[in-house]
């Protein structure tokens, strides 16, 4: 349309692949025929797709987890430091069993959720906000942990662990911080009570 541009390019810590743009409009008419839902309903309209894309965030947030910690296990297998394997040390062990069960409680969380949207729930909010919240704090504190496991070389650019750290920390932020996310679940649980 006349009148939108493309604003600078920013320059991101993480999901460096994938471009974020200012969108900039200046004097930009947009036909009657372009409006998403009815007129002065965008607010519903903006909070209905965040109840669709908050899961997608969530299973981004799965993903990043799991790959970091399938590197982690490899390269600890690989590692040898006082004659041993640093996989054998058995305070890593059990850093590797809490990581593996948050993540799998995420995937559940998060299929749990697509299983609602599949079925044509329209009331995902709560759950929507709650996959979110709880895929996206696991796959932080699972990717800093693995930045710990590898050691020195976890914060260095030669090896791809620290990427997984960048791209974890946007899934706490966008589609709504985790900070919102705690308010939108917390209103739906006053509300659910109020309303018994
Ligand atoms: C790479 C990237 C891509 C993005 N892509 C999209 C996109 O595709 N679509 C889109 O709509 N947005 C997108 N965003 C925007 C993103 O959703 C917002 O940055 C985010 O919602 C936070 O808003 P803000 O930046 O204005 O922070 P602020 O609202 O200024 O928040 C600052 C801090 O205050 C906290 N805070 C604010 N209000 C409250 C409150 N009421 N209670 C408690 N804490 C609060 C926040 O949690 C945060 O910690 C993107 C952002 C980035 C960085």
């Amino acid at each position: 349309m006349k009148g939108f541009e493309f604003g600078k390019k920013e320059d991101k810590m993480g999901i460096r692949a994938s471009a974020t743009r200012e969108l900039v409009f200046t004097d930009c008419k947009i036909p009657k025929e372009n409006i998403l839902g009815k007129e002065g309903m965008g607010f519903i309209v903006a909070m209905k797709t965040f109840d669709q894309s908050r899961p997608g965030v969530a299973a981004q947030a799965v993903g990043i987890a799991q790959g970091a910690l399938d590197l982690t296990i490899q390269y600890m297998k690989d590692r040898k430091q006082f004659g041993k394997s640093i996989s054998s040390f058995q305070g890593l062990q059990f850093m590797l069993a809490d990581m593996a069960t948050e993540i799998e409680a995420s995937r559940a969380l998060v299929y749990a959720c697509a299983r609602m949207l599949d079925s044509g729930n329209s009331k995902v909010s709560k759950d929507s906000a709650m996959a979110k919240l709880f895929a996206s704090d696991v796959a932080m504190k699972v990717t800093v942990d693995c930045v710990q496991l590898f050691g020195g070389y976890g914060y260095m650019r030669d090896y791809p662990i620290e990427k997984y750290m960048r791209d974890a920390k946007i899934t706490q932020i966008y589609e709504g911080t985790n900070q919102i996310q705690r308010s939108i679940i917390a209103n739906h649980l006053i509300k659910e009570t109020a309303a018994k």
